[in-house]
Parts: C-alpha cells; sequence; structure tokens
C-alpha cells in the first residue's frame, strides 16, 4: 500500500449535516459525496432544505452539527472566503450602469487582478458562456437568458472548483428555461467545474443532471441518476414526486400482484388493451374503467380506475391515433398491462 493508492477526496463531502433555526429542522442527517467535475442537482419541494444545504456548503451558514469538507479538507466553520466556491443566484442583480465585460471583472478588480488579466479572464469567461463579444453592451440590451449567462460568467472568472447553483432558471419563461437547461449542461461539460444545482422541478433535474439528491423535509430520501430515481424510486414520496404517481397499493396489490406493499409503475410503460385479455409471459395486468382522457398532443394520458381499488395513469404515444380517436374512450372498459420488470415496491 502505497499513499497513492488512496481514491482522491469528493469535491464535497457532507457527513450528518444538521441545521435547525430555533424549533424549525430544516436539515437532518444529510450524507452526501459529490464527485469532482459532477452535476449534482438536489430536487425537492419547497421549504425541504436544499437551499440551506447550499448556503451551508458557501459558509453563509454554519451548521448546527455535521461536517462539509471540500477536496478532503474540512471547512465546517470557515467563513464563505475560504471556501473554494461560489454562488449564482435566482435574482443575480447585474450592476446596470457597467458594462457586460466590466460586470465580469467586478469580483477580480476588488481583488486587485490586474487590468489585464481582469480584461482576459473576463473574455475567457464570457467565451465559456458562449457570449463572445457581447462585453461592450449593457446588462438592458440583453435578453432574460443571456443576463443569467453573465451572472454565471461572473461566477466563472473566479475559476471556482465548485459552482453552486440556486434555482438559477427560476425566473424565465418556459421555453428560455428549457433552452438554458441543455445550454447550462454544455458550459458545466466544458468548464468541467462540480455543479451542485438547486431546483424544484423534476424535469428540470432529470435533464440536465449526472445524480440527483431527491429531498423531503430536510432529509435525503434517494440519490442517484436520473434513470435510477425514476425508474426505481427509493420511496413513496421519491415516486410521486419524480414523475406522475402511479401507485398499486392495499388490496389492488395483493389481487394484481399478488404481494402486499405499495408498488409504482410509470405511466410509459402501461399498454391498454381489451378488458379480460389474458396476461402475457412476464407480464401483470389489471381491468378497469377510464375516468380520463387527456390529449397532450404526442400522447394521450388516460386514467383509469381500477376494479381493485385505486387508480394508474397509462400514457400512450399518439403514434397512430388523433385528439378526435381519444375522446372517445371515457367510459370505456379496459385492461392495463405491464411488464412485471417495471414495477417496483416503494413501501
Ligand atoms: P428550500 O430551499 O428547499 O425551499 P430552505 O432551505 O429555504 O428550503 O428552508 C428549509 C426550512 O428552513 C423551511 O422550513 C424554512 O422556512 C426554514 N428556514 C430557512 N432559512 C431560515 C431562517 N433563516 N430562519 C428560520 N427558518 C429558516
Ligand atoms: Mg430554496
Amino acid at each position: 500500500m502505497t499513499p497513492d493508492a488512496t481514491p482522491a477526496a469528493p469535491a464535497i463531502r457532507l457527513r450528518g449535516l444538521r441545521k435547525t433555526f430555533g424549533d424549525v429542522v430544516a436539515v437532518d442527517s444529510v450524507d452526501l459525496d459529490i464527485a469532482d467535475g459532477e452535476f449534482l442537482t438536489l430536487l425537492g419541494p419547497s421549504g425541504s432544505g436544499k437551499t440551506t444545504v447550499l448556503r451551508m456548503i458557501a459558509g453563509f451558514e454554519l451548521p448546527t452539527s455535521g461536517s462539509i469538507e471540500l477536496a478532503g479538507r474540512d471547512v465546517s466553520q470557515l467563513p464563505p472566503f475560504r471556501r473554494d466556491v461560489n454562488t449564482v443566484f435566482q435574482d443575480y442583480a447585474l450592476f446596470p450602469h457597467l458594462s457586460v465585460a466590466e460586470n465580469v471583472e467586478y469580483g477580480l478588480k476588488v481583488k486587485g487582478v490586474s487590468k489585464t488579466d481582469r480584461r482576459s479572464r473576463a473574455a475567457e469567461a464570457l467565451a465559456a458562456v458562449r457570449l463572445d463579444g457581447y462585453g461592450a453592451r449593457k446588462p438592458a440590451e440583453m435578453s432574460g437568458g443571456q443576463r443569467q449567462r453573465v451572472a454565471l460568467a461572473r461566477a466563472l472568472v473566479n475559476r471556482p472548483k465548485v459552482l453552486l447553483l440556486d434555482e438559477p432558471l427560476g425566473a424565465l419563461d418556459l421555453k428560455l428555461r428549457e433552452q438554458m437547461q441543455v445550454e447550462l449542461k454544455g458550459i458545466q461539460r466544458d468548464v468541467g467545474i462540480t455543479f451542485v444545482f438547486v431546483t424544484h422541478d423534476q424535469e428540470e433535474a432529470l435533464t440536465m443532471s449526472d445524480r440527483i439528491a431527491v429531498f423531503n423535509a430536510g432529509r435525503i430520501e434517494q440519490v442517484g441518476t436520473a434513470s435510477e430515481v425514476y425508474e426505481h424510486p427509493a420511496s413513496e414520496f421519491v415516486a410521486g414526486f419524480v414523475g406522475t404517481s402511479n401507485l398499486l397499493r392495499g388490496e389492488a396489490s395483493r389481487s394484481v400482484l399478488g404481494l402486499d406493499g405499495v408498488f409504482s409503475v410509470r405511466p410509459e410503460k402501461i399498454r391498454i388493451v381489451d378488458p379480460g385479455a389474458a396476461n402475457g409471459e412476464g407480464e401483470h395486468g389489471a381491468d378497469g374503467t377510464v375516468s380520463e382522457v387527456v390529449y397532450v398532443g404526442d400522447a394521450t394520458r388516460f386514467v383509469v380506475e381500477l376494479d381493485a381499488g385505486g387508480s394508474l395513469v397509462a400514457l400512450q404515444q399518439n403514434t397512430h391515433t388523433s385528439s378526435s380517436d381519444v375522446a372517445g374512450l371515457r367510459g370505456s372498459r379496459v385492461r392495463l398491462v405491464w411488464r412485471r420488470e417495471h414495477e417496483y415496491r416503494v413501501a
């Protein structure tokens, strides 16, 4: 054994992290390792503790107990400026009277970096966010998405090891947000910096992340890749928060699956067949009545009340059907069928 055989420390290591505000337990028992260069998303509903975790990593809040390591160094009690991290917030307040380049350079100027170095580093940061040539503009002459990228450049110019992003796309309208999700992921891949990204939007998390940590009431319920979290939810909460809640429980589990417990089946894994049809090899199925039909363009969502109790949503691609074909199906008797490997126990 040589010392070299020790694996490199993760970019961020959280151990037993806890934060209380008076009686409120904002964050509890959080353990998480984030790898160097990883895009990790903290996903959870409002009030689940995501921002508090980010603020503790940045040093704006001190943990009540537990520890934070950055690249193997315990920084739990260090002030923000002694930590190699930068934060991008949703309301990124650029200075309106300064040019884009001056906004990006501002932090370096405060630190006393020379003018020549400031210029070249700002140009480099603007190139990284695909804003070459925009340096002379004023923020008011930029679109919302461009201003958000200036805010990102302002953080990247410090060349931090870790970038913390708290709902940075929350203020953008849907189309722009979807475009920025793809761009931000591309920028992260190019610069190779570890990103810790906070959102309450499950689609955003699924689109962008290498891994997702799902938060509920101050705790992490599950950590995994997008497909792990989506296809193998570890709890009822995760099954419901990430994707459509589609659960079989109680009597429905017993009669349809022959098992006790709560099980999740994703809507797109369910096929609709004629009522009473026999299950194929390796399949489970349940009869029911269609209670809702929602045409969503490329697909149709069917809500089916099961004879065994409860309801399931089935999503069918509209490859051969149009909105008028599906509208008349409300009230019809159907059978839902899925492959057994697509059902997961969540409780
Ligand atoms: P999220 O970012 O997931 O919406 P937060 O981390 O902001 O959640 O908040 C988690 C919980 O901690 C909430 O109940 C919130 O009201 C509480 N909280 C956060 N910051 C403070 C504070 N400075 N003082 C008191 N309570 C706080
Ligand atoms: Mg928050």
